[in-house]
């Protein structure tokens, strides 16, 4: 929307003048150094004030002329009562707003129609609001994000509130989940998009990894806590499309031994999804949300991963034309691993990681699984990386890969567990139920996957109807 440049100047010539009067008059009882940072703060405080003002008259401008009668959603009638005032919790702040109130049907129920364009439910919170807690329920601990958004809100929202509204939005990004996963059943949903003319990426990269939540509900009100603490696998999945770095913009750690000779990439379109469910049930949902980016259409479907057997099961049994490559990082640092355990003296152990890790580097797997075989007798971590490698033979062809121009690291989805689990997740004072701890992440994923307003939009329900 664009306003007035007239209309604004008088406003603001208005507000001007009531602030300095509150101001001269606030020094004149109490004399003090007025700070630049003072006036911003007491101006933003006063704008919040007249924010509330303003949206509650707006609000209030809906109750038009009131109707004698309206229909009930029961079949019967609703009559005009009074005009009955609302609260709720705004952007600016607890505001009251008058509207028109039915009611006497035989069902006893009564409506406020002007609430429900807006979404409005007396005594809960606006969708402008949810959307700013959310955003700080989905970055910090609901404690934290209470005086975090103290801090811009100007007014204070109990954790609770912040809580519920965070998993209100993650519930939203559920929902919407199930809608692409219900859409990826649908064969005709699926042909339809072989005729979008939207270009697909060459590439389309794919990741799925899992970390453990601890899960302990708190105690409910007057309610002793169930003994439940239990740790939970949050698996994560992430679609992405690579783009090279520019050797520029690379960073210390990208400039590190390997990639001096390979490709760099970065992720770009990152959309992660995650919850707490067994393989299976993940499964459909990497399926609902691969239909959603075209996983099964691009021409190259590249899935690194660790080596977890879940993961290459789901893979194998919803992309089996998906190229699988275990993640070269994972490969590398269980080479190194088996070398500590085996070599006491540095000098013993330096040549013979090197020599594998050139071998896996090449992808000549075969003389490393006779390197950890030699080593098996007396390490325990070698014989584990035999069957390792083993396993894994064929999705370790890295010298392949390089050549085809694969990016062989799946930090992307690291990252993305890393991010949406062990930094909100696994806060020292977190403590989930398990629709908790996933509607938090899922909003958070939502966040990171550049989905935020979508999901907002889909809380607010419905456009306004000015
Ligand atoms: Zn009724």
């Amino acid at each position: 929307m664009e306003y007035a440049h007239e209309a604004i100047a008088q406003l603001a010539h208005q507000v001007t003048q009531v602030f300095k009067a509150a101001l001269e008059q606030r020094l004149a009882s109490s004399p003090a150094v007025v700070t630049l940072a003072d006036v911003e703060k007491e101006m933003r405080e006063l704008l919040r004030q007249m924010g509330a003002q303003a949206l509650s008259q707006f609000l209030s401008l809906g109750a038009g002329t009131p109707v004698a009668e309206l229909p009930c959603a029961c079949g019967g009638t609703l009559h005009y009562q009074r005009q009955r005032e609302a609260t709720v919790t705004s952007v600016f702040g607890r505001i009251t707003y008058e509207r028109a109130y039915y009611a006497g049907c035989q069902c006893g129920k009564g409506r406020a129609p002007v609430d429900d364009p807006y979404g409005l439910v007396p005594g809960a919170v606006t969708a402008g609001l949810a959307a700013l807690l959310g955003l700080g329920g989905i970055e910090l601990s609901f404690d934290e994000s209470r005086d975090w958004l103290k801090a811009f809100l100007l007014f204070e929202v109990s954790e609770n509130t912040i809580r519920s509204e965070t998993q209100a939005l993650g519930a939203v990004q559920e929902e919407r989940e199930a809608e692409v996963c219900q859409q990826s059943q649908d064969l005709d949903y699926l042909q339809a998009r072989l005729r979008e003319k939207t270009p697909l990426p060459t590439w389309l990269y794919g990741s799925l990894d899992a970390a453990k939540v601890r899960i302990e509900p708190r105690a409910k009100e007057g309610k002793k806590p169930e003994n439940t603490e239990a740790w939970r696998d949050m698996k994560v999945g992430c679609w992405y499309e690579a783009e090279p770095v520019p050797p520029v913009q690379r960073s210390t750690r990208q400039r590190g031994k390997f990639e001096r000779v390979q490709a760099v990439f970065r992720a770009k379109n990152m959309r992660y999804y995650c919850d707490i469910l067994e393989a299976d049930a993940f499964g459909k949902l990497m399926w609902g949300t691969g239909c959603q980016v075209k996983a099964d259409l691009v021409p190259e479907l590249v899935f690194v991963c660790d080596g977890a057997v879940w993961i290459w099961n789901l893979v194998k049994l919803h992309y089996p034309h998906a190229v699988q490559i275990v993640d070269w990082y994972h490969a590398a640092d269980r080479l190194e691993r088996v070398a500590q355990a085996a070599f006491a003296a540095l000098t013993d152990r330096t040549p013979w990681l090197e020599q594998v890790t050139a071998d896996l580097w090449a992808g000549r797997v075969t003389p490393v699984i006779q390197a950890c075989e030699q080593l098996a007798a007396r390490c325990e971590e070698a014989r584990q990386a035999v069957t390792y490698f083993a396993n894994n033979v064929s999705r370790m062809k890295y010298d392949q890969y390089r050549a085809a121009g694969y990016w062989i690291g799946s930090g992307t989805v690291e990252s993305g567990c890393k991010q949406i689990v062990t930094q909100r997740l696994k806060k020292p004072s977190a403590q989930w139920d398990v629709d908790g701890a996933v509607q938090t992440a899922k909003a958070r994923a939502a966040w990171l996957s550049g989905e935020w307003d979508a999901v907002c939009a889909k809380r607010a329900a419905l456009p306004l109807a000015v």
